[in-house]
């Protein structure tokens, strides 16, 4: 559902799992012909007519039944989860897909699940703006209550600050991130603020059944300041001493049992405070990076992970999902730095050439009209990687840094 066709994991997994995709593709994507293992290609508005995309998938349905419906897009999820269950499928419940659309949500329930939560609250943008957030302690962070992707996601130091994070929000709800929401469903768009935790981040993949939470890896994401949070590098496994691995995985499993969280693959983000205490920031009832973090696993620990998903959702099993070994693993976001048309990345064969890459996926056109960050319009690049140590990965990041940079055509940066 939703699939972006950039993303190759989702498609070849479908091989190993012995599954033919229909791939529910959004008004206006580009999908290249010959993507392996899809059968066929149907565009349904899922967001602007959902009623319409339900029907169509229940006659298909009726003619030649789905074994499952996945998304690795956050947005789709709570519309995939409405389908699952109307079509009595596998999936997410949908009540825990729509909390895990809502930040301010997400919080209400770790909260209640007794976790460590940033102080929050949601914003008013028409009424005053400080006074609303006497409670909180500067630096917060403001960020759209149903965004993906950090975007719109920015740091205010004081109340200037504060009043422009809103508005930016404020116009990225209304141009783009309301269309998201499914207002009859409960859905919602608003405006979050919450206290800056500063922290390292991490990531941590998992999947779910009713058995429980496991968690796969444990990924370090590196401590961004901000006042912006374009997602830059993963490398996993994260180096951390086990105590602190087992609170991770402690925390995130307990979020999970409290949004009801029972099925397929989800994609946690957190920080760790001074004291080594997990904050949870997100968690999303579905595959990161659209499926990529499916490399960051598989390289890592040997788990097919996307496999694992597409064998849950048609049979209901899941395999073993043991580590069969140990190596790092890393994804590079190649950064947006500048605006307008974009015209291409500079430095591509350089990292194609280079032994520890195992692939450079071009995210973006040449033509493509890009926005400045904080909007976003798609990453530029990933960079796959493999290595023998962490301390490997950050050299060949450094490298990247150096080696990788974008073409604009025109008068942009
Ligand atoms: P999105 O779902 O759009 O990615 P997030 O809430 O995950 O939005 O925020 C994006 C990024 O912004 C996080 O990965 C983190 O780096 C940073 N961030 C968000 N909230 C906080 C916070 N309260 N404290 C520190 N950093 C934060």
């Amino acid at each position: 559902m939703a699939q972006k066709p950039g993303l190759p994991f989702v498609f070849e997994a479908a091989g190993r799992a012995d599954c033919l995709i229909t791939l529910i593709a959004l008004p206006g994507v580009r999908v290249p012909d010959g993507l392996p293992n899809v059968e066929q290609v149907v565009v349904l508005d899922i967001f602007g007519d959902p009623g319409s995309a339900h029907a169509w998938l229940a006659s298909a349905h009726a003619s030649q039944p789905f074994d499952a419906i996945v998304a690795t897009l956050d947005a789709a999820g709570p519309f995939t989860a409405d389908a699952a269950a109307r079509l009595g499928l596998r999936g997410v419940d949908p009540e825990a897909a729509r909390i895990c659309r809502d930040k301010s949500r997400q919080r209400d329930a770790m909260r209640q699940a007794g976790l460590e939560v940033p102080g929050y609250r949601l914003i008013d943008p028409v009424a005053d703006i400080g006074g609303q957030v006497a409670d909180l302690r500067f630096p917060l962070v403001v960020k759209p209550v149903n965004g993906s992707s950090s975007e719109g996601v920015s740091r205010a130091d004081d109340v200037a600050d504060l009043k422009a994070a809103v508005d930016l929000v404020r116009d990225i709800n209304a141009t783009k991130l309301s269309s998201y929401a499914n207002a009859n469903r409960g859905e919602r768009s608003g405006v979050l603020a919450e206290e800056f935790i500063d922290g390292p981040e991490y990531c941590v993949e998992a999947i779910s059944s009713p058995r429980g939470t496991t968690v796969l890896t444990i990924t370090d994401k590196g401590n961004l300041q901000g006042p912006y949070f374009e997602e830059r590098t993963f490398i996993t496994p994260a180096p951390l001493a086990q105590d602190t691995a087992a609170l991770i995985t402690d925390a995130v499993c307990a979020a999970h049992r409290q949004i009801g969280i029972e099925f397929g693959a989800s994609h946690s983000e957190l920080r760790l405070r001074a004291d080594g205490t997990p904050v949870l920031l997100e968690i999303g009832a579905r595959m990161g990076g659209s499926g990529t973090v499916h490399f960051l696993v598989e390289t890592a620990t040997g788990v097919d992970f996307l496999g694992a998903v597409l064998n849950q959702a048609s049979t209901g099993e899941l395999p073993d999902l043991r580590p069969v070994h140990q190596a790092y693993a890393a994804d590079w976001i190649a950064p947006v730095t500048g605006h307008g048309v974009y015209a291409g990345l500079a430095g591509a064969e350089a990292v194609r050439r280079h032994p520890a890459t195992w692939m450079l996926l071009e995210l973006m056109h040449p033509g493509m009209v890009v926005p400045a960050w904080p909007r976003f319009a798609g990453h530029p690049a990933f960079v796959l990687s493999a290595h023998s140590s962490y301390e490997d990965c950050h050299a060949y990041h450094a490298w990247l840094e150096e080696t990788i940079g974008i073409a604009w055509a025109g008068t942009d940066e």
